[in-house]
């Protein structure tokens, strides 16, 4: 039997080791942590809403056949040529490939960025945000510096707004817990001219109205420049002091990609195939933010959780058909969903296989692909163990 090995246990890798157990496959899968967590709704408590625990899994309650292994290693080398991987604790020989360790930051080059802002990408990051947002609360109670009650923003694709939805929501009852008067501002900065860039014209103009009327102030068509210590700088002069300084604006490939010698785009992403193979190397395949695919239009489909999930799959279905039965490759179609943007716990906006919606029905369905995910990934078990993030 050929050795599996698979890298990262996120949206691709996670789906696609599940599916590989559910055909009796064995594999190794290969994480830094040993849960997996729910990257696509981390807004919810790093904004202060529900419990941590709500938002991961242990990998090995996924996991529970005899023929899947999971190893906690962090991996810090890829080697195609001689089909090895290097973590911190060894090295792993394998006769198939699968690369889905995810993304880092794409700081596009803005000076003190990286150095001076917070990140929302894993669940700790969460805990960071969400704690570091509180300690400014308590340090404004000591010294009533203003710059403590200035939260930045940047970015407004999903992850950017859907933070500052729920930032909207957590901000007015911390300030009556700390007992705090004054107005907290809840700024978004971005380059562009408009927010959520995956939505059409009439859909952004909606939860722009939503947010404005939570306080969150929208300001599009700023460019940040560099960022100081507690302090943005824009392309306009002005400079925005706060204390808290969150970027979302931008995510390439996780560097181990580009260091293993794949062939890349410029965001660091593998070049792959329909079949997810990367150039050169028929035993590797690479899925979800890490790699570039095209689509019909000759262009990358942009990294999301649902293009990750249906990758995971479709490579699950492939190596088994490869492994037991020698069956050619089948192409990957990707079969868009559509774009769900939460505004917060109620209500939310996007669109749903070209149908468009907002305010509570659209909320409503962002919950229901939450728990659809939970049950591919899971079953019931899984949902009935995490309906703390729809009961609160
Ligand atoms: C707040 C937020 C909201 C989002 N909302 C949406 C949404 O509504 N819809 C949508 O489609 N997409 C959304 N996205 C994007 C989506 O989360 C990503 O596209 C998706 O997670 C990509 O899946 P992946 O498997 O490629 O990577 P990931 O899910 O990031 O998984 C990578 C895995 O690799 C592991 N790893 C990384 N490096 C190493 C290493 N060196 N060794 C071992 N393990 C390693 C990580 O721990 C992680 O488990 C959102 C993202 C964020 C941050």
């Amino acid at each position: 039997m050929k050795k599996i090995v698979i890298l990262g246990a996120g949206y691709a890798g996670m789906i696609c080791a599940v599916n590989l157990q559910k055909r009796h496959m064995p594999f190794t899968l290969i994480n830094k942590h040993s849960y997996h967590y729910f990257t696509t709704i981390l807004h919810e408590p790093a904004g202060g809403r529900n419990d941590f625990d709500d938002y991961s899994v242990d990998i090995t309650y996924l996991l529970d056949s005899p023929t899947s292994t999971f190893s906690k290693e962090e991996v810090v080398e890829i080697r195609p040529h001689d089909n090895k991987v290097v973590s911190k604790s060894g090295e792993i020989l394998y006769d198939l490939l699968v690369v889905a360790l995810g993304n880092a930051p794409e700081y596009f080059g803005i000076a003190g960025l990286a150095e001076n802002s917070l990140l929302l990408r894993s669940l700790e990051s969460a805990k960071t945000i969400r704690k570091h947002i509180e300690d400014q609360i308590k340090l404004y109670k000591e010294d009533h510096n203003p710059a403590h009650l200035k939260i930045v923003v940047g970015g407004a694709g999903l992850t950017g707004i859907e933070l500052c939805g729920e930032l909207s929501e957590w901000i007015p009852q911390l300030r009556s817990n700390y007992h705090i008067l004054e107005e907290v501002d809840i700024i978004n900065l971005e380059a562009a001219p408009m927010i959520l860039p995956m939505l059409d014209a009439a859909l952004q103009e909606q939860a722009r109205d939503v947010l404005t009327k939570k306080g969150v102030q929208l300001r599009t068509s700023e460019k940040i420049v560099r960022v100081n210590p507690g302090e943005v700088e824009l392309a306009s002069g002005e400079k925005v002091e706060a204390s808290t300084i969150i970027w979302t604006g931008g995510v390439r490939a996780n560097p181990l990609v580009a260091a293993a010698g794949f062939t890349c785009d410029p965001r660091g992403r593998a070049k792959v195939n329909e079949y997810f193979q990367a150039e050169g190397f028929d035993n590797v395949f690479v899925l979800g933010d890490s790699a570039c695919l095209l689509g019909a239009d000759g262009k990358p489909y942009p990294p999301t959780a649902q293009l990750a999930q249906q990758m995971g799959e479709h490579c699950a279905k492939n190596i088994t058909g490869l492994v037991l039965s020698d069956h050619p490759l089948k192409p990957f179609v990707f079969h868009y969903m559509g774009t769900l943007a939460s505004l917060g716990s109620e209500v939310g906006v996007g669109n749903v296989k070209g149908i468009k919606t907002r305010g509570v029905p659209a909320n409503l369905l962002k919950e229901a692909s939450k728990a659809k995910y939970l049950f591919n990934l899971g079953g019931f078990r899984l949902l009935a163990d995490k309906r703390g993030q729809f009961t609160r």
